[in-house]
């Protein structure tokens, strides 16, 4: 038996479960928001480095879309808690992240990180310079589909991943990690559930990439069927809204997934530019 809700159109639906949200709680995202505000002061310490990195990306016009400050904390505790030591970042944006990874790193560790824009890659440089990290950081120039083939060919290997550029390519990055990473390494990939809009066919775009959402929907198809990832996923709201994490181990099994094929890393794979609201 159809429910009222459910006979109408699904932009409307959520449209209407979102009002009678706000009725119910209030604005729920200013809650998020106040609860985020909350834990960080509560349980961080002051980061000057982290204000100053965010400070800098706001003067040179890059877009407020970094990891909120409890959420890069849980990146530096998950590399802890993983041990890691050679970390691989896609999407660098003004390094705000990245210097949550470098602080989880022991000595001789090293991150190495991947953004398509020269601009926000200066930015980060200068970022990841002033809070201490110059020698652990290398910051690559390009779209990821470049410069990826180029760590492999050069015999880089990571033992964790934090996957936070174009969604589009996401199922192609995770296979790159695969590879570049092998078991037992740790991938992390940001924004995978976008407002819900997996889940809604009509949805706009949260992250106003094109592609993204298809993108983001193909990593589920696959991922889940790849008998190489023992993963999960979790929805998150807080300061930056309503959107997920994926989090999964590089288990032993050698053998890929047929539908997999055509992630397969290859140096044909269509590049694509920057247009992402990660
Ligand atoms: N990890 C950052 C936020 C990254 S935002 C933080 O939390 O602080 C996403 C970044 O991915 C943007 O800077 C964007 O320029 C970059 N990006 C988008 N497409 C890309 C591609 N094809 N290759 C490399 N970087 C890309
Ligand atoms: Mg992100």
């Amino acid at each position: 038996m159809p429910t009222f809700l459910s006979i109408l159109p699904s932009r409307l639906r959520s449209g209407l479960r979102q009002r009678l949200a706000t009725r119910l709680i209030g604005d729920p995202s200013a809650r998020w928001a106040a609860v985020d505000d909350h834990i960080c002061a509560s349980l961080l310490p002051a980061d000057p480095a982290l204000d100053a990195a965010l400070a800098e990306g706001e003067a040179g016009g890059l877009p407020p879309i970094t990891v909120s400050r409890n959420q890069g904390k849980l990146l530096e505790l998950l590399a802890r808690i993983h041990g890691a030591r050679r970390i691989l970042e896609l999407g660098t944006l003004g390094g705000y992240s990245t210097i949550s990874l470098a602080r989880a790193l022991p000595e001789g560790g090293e991150v190495v990180t991947l953004e398509f824009d020269p601009h926000f890659a200066e930015v980060a440089r200068r970022n990841i310079a002033a809070a201490g990290f110059a020698d652990l950081v290398e910051v690559r120039v390009g779209p990821a589909l470049e410069t990826l083939p180029a760590l492999a060919e050069e015999g880089r290997r990571f033992d964790m991943f934090f996957i936070d550029a174009d969604n589009r390519n996401l199922s192609r990055y995770v296979e790159w990690a695969i590879q570049l990473g092998g078991p037992g390494s740790l991938i992390v990939a940001d924004n995978v559930v976008g407002e819900g809009a997996i889940v809604d066919p009509q949805a706009d775009d949260p992250w106003r990439e094109e592609g993204g959402i298809e993108g983001v929907l193909r990593f589920y198809e696959l991922a889940g069927a790849d008998p190489r990832l023992d993963i999960t996923a979790v929805q998150t709201v807080g300061s930056k809204g309503y959107d997920g994490f994926a989090l999964a181990l590089v288990t032993d099994l050698a053998a890929p997934p047929s539908s997999s094929a055509d992630t397969q890393p290859a140096a044909t794979e269509p590049l694509v530019s920057a247009t992402t609201d990660n």
